[in-house]
């Protein structure tokens, strides 16, 4: 990727456009690929938290193509790059995703990754006053950062190494894209050998999730979105999710959800439960909603799709929503204290 793309700004693409902007949405490879296959529609896919973009994104792709091709705005939910809008992908002739990273390459996709311009460094300041540990004391820690900060990431590093810190990184599984990457459902890349881990990023899921895999760590919030320090706890969260298992405890019948989006599909999983339990139920759906599920009428659900919709949406649904290793306990087959997060690997 050019350093003129990673920068965000579209002042130095030489295109006339038709709104400001100041993030690089590389209208220019865009242009590029439409001439290159003679294409005559254009797929646009943004995550739900970019997907006011769209349309002026639309306008001034439009600004630039040949009248007779058609821009499309995919009004499917998307909350990750597991989550491509493959209707849109096979009626297409360019599809872009853009907002994440790449979770698998292919020559039919165009991924755009839309990088945050916040500041991080005050706020990775105020951990490290705050919460790291002193170099003199234990040098070691390891980084983790979302792909929305990814092209940052070099520079954290150096901050933390100009401050006397050996600063631990890794590139996770496949799943990844990027060395020091997470997502809300791999922490691959914090299996680094340092007891303190520095996440950079906004929110808690990612963190949380971090924490739980690796419960001897001290991890440390830097969150330059919402400009706060923290510890992540997973007290709460676990309490939550114990009291979801012991809901679910009494079960007689079961819904195994078997999510049907490119990047989420754990058939094996899924079918096993469904093969070792008479009263399960294999049930298919792309968007897990707590409307959807009502008229099953089951007395719990296993989610084997995203864990963040049983972690984090689980408190919605009407009957208890497990995890497959959470409905292993739930039924007998572990000891309670086997909870752990829901992570996933591979990609498709
Ligand atoms: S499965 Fe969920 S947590 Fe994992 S990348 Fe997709 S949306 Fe994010």
């Amino acid at each position: 990727m050019s350093q003129e793309r990673t920068d965000g700004d579209l002042r130095n693409t030489g295109l006339s456009l038709k709104h400001d902007r100041e993030w690089d949405y590389e209208l220019d490879r865009i242009i590029e690929a439409v001439e290159e296959r003679d294409a005559e529609k254009v797929g646009l896919q943004f995550p739900e938290g970019l997907k006011r973009r769209g349309p002026a994104v639309a306008d001034d792709l439009r600004e630039h193509l040949p009248d007779d091709v058609t821009v499309l705005l995919s009004g499917q939910p998307c909350y990750g790059a597991c989550d491509l809008d493959t209707y849109m992908m096979r009626r297409t002739d360019v599809f872009v995703h853009f907002g994440h990273s790449p979770m698998k390459e292919s020559d039919k996709i165009i991924y755009v990754p839309l990088f945050s311009n916040v500041d991080v460094f005050p706020i990775m300041e105020q951990a490290r006053e705050e919460q790291l540990a002193d170099p003199e004391a234990d040098p070691d820690v390891g980084l983790v950062t979302t792909a929305q900060h990814m092209n940052k990431f070099d520079e954290m590093r150096e901050w933390l190494e100009e401050r006397g810190y050996n600063v631990h990184t890794r590139r996770g599984d496949e799943r990844l894209t990027h060395e020091g990457q997470v997502l809300g459902c791999n922490y691959a890349s914090a299996d680094v050998d340092a007891d303190q881990m520095l996440y950079v990023g906004g929110g808690k899921f990612h963190p949380l999730g971090l924490a739980m895999e690796h419960p001897d760590k001290h991890v440390v919030i830097a969150d330059p979105v919402n400009n706060v320090v923290t510890v992540a706890d997973t007290e709460k969260f676990m309490k939550q999710r114990y009291g979801a298992v012991h809901r679910a405890m009494d079960a007689e019948s079961w819904g195994v959800i078997f999510c049907t989006k490119i990047g989420q599909g754990r058939w094996d999983q899924a079918q096993e439960i469904v093969e070792n339990n008479e009263n399960a139920y294999l049930i298919t759906m792309d968007e897990v909603t707590p409307d959807r599920l009502t008229n099953f009428g089951m007395d719990a659900y296993v989610n084997t799709g995203c864990p963040r919709i049983t972690t984090d949406d689980g408190p919605q649904f009407k009957k208890p929503m497990l995890t497959p290793g959470e409905y292993e306990i739930a039924i007998g087959e572990k000891p309670l204290d086997s909870l752990e997060f829901d992570t996933f690997h591979g990609t498709w």
